[in-house]
């Protein structure tokens, strides 16, 4: 009877394949890591840069955004639709939903989801923009020309209403602080910005905290 010997080679195991996830992989090849490097991504689409999102991919102007790289040529095992479910640190192992995968060093480089308003999870209408689906799914949406309802004037709301401006939507932002961008600047630098959004013809609501939808 023969037995296969487990694989002992040193593995770095990288769960995430965003920008942190792919650029840890790609740096850990660049500066001598000769071993494994298993890169676990949960998303199906080959690792992508999320800020055209709000830009050129939800406009239609560029298909997606994946990176250029080489994965296969770096010896970078690269899996999607791979979700990690746990982590048994007593085995060193992630459990993942198509088993589990040892690892010597293990990276967590999930990032981070947005707010889901209270009762608005699944309702038609509804969207996220997070990832490349939901840019794709929105796309249709701002060529449709609709009234639009953007919560949340940080950067990625400021990006959201130009472009559905650009299309041709009408467009209000709504925000809790009483101003934009009060959590990243200061109000004297965030007081420009608020002509952004009369600039682009987008109705701006500050102190309008969303309860529910
Ligand atoms: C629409 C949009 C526009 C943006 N524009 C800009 C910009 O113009 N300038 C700028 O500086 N920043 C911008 N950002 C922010 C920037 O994209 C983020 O800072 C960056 O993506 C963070 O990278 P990350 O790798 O840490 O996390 P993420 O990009 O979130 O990647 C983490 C990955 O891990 C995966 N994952 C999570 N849990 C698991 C699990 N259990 N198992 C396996 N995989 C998992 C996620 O699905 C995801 O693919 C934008 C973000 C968005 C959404």
């Amino acid at each position: 009877m023969s037995s296969q010997a487990p694989d002992r080679t040193p593995r770095v195991v990288i769960i995430g394949a965003g920008i942190a996830g792919v650029q840890t992989a790609v740096a850990l090849r660049e500066q001598g890591w000769r071993d494994a490097i298993t890169l676990l991504g949960d998303e199906p689409h080959p690792p992508y840069d999320r800020p055209p999102l709000s830009k050129a991919v939800l406009l239609g102007k560029a298909d997606g955004s994946a990176f250029d790289v080489d994965f296969e040529g770096l010896g970078i095992e690269l899996h999607l639709g791979r979700r990690v479910t746990a982590l048994t640190p007593d085995r060193r192992q992630v459990e993942t939903s198509e088993g589990p995968v040892r690892y010597d060093h293990a990276v967590i480089a999930t990032g981070a989801d947005p707010v889901m308003l209270p009762g608005s999870q699944g309702l038609p209408g509804v969207h996220l923009l997070r990832t490349l689906d939901d840019a794709e799914r929105l796309r249709p949406v701002l060529a449709a020309q609709h009234e639009i309802v953007v919560v949340g004037a940080g950067w990625i709301g400021a990006e959201f209403a130009t472009a559905a401006r650009e299309a041709g939507c009408a467009v209000t932002v709504v925000e809790a602080a009483d101003r934009p961008l009060a959590g990243a600047l200061p109000a004297e630098v965030a007081a420009h910005m608020t002509g952004w959004y009369a600039g682009a013809g987008a109705e701006l609501r500050t102190g309008a905290r969303v309860a529910s939808v």
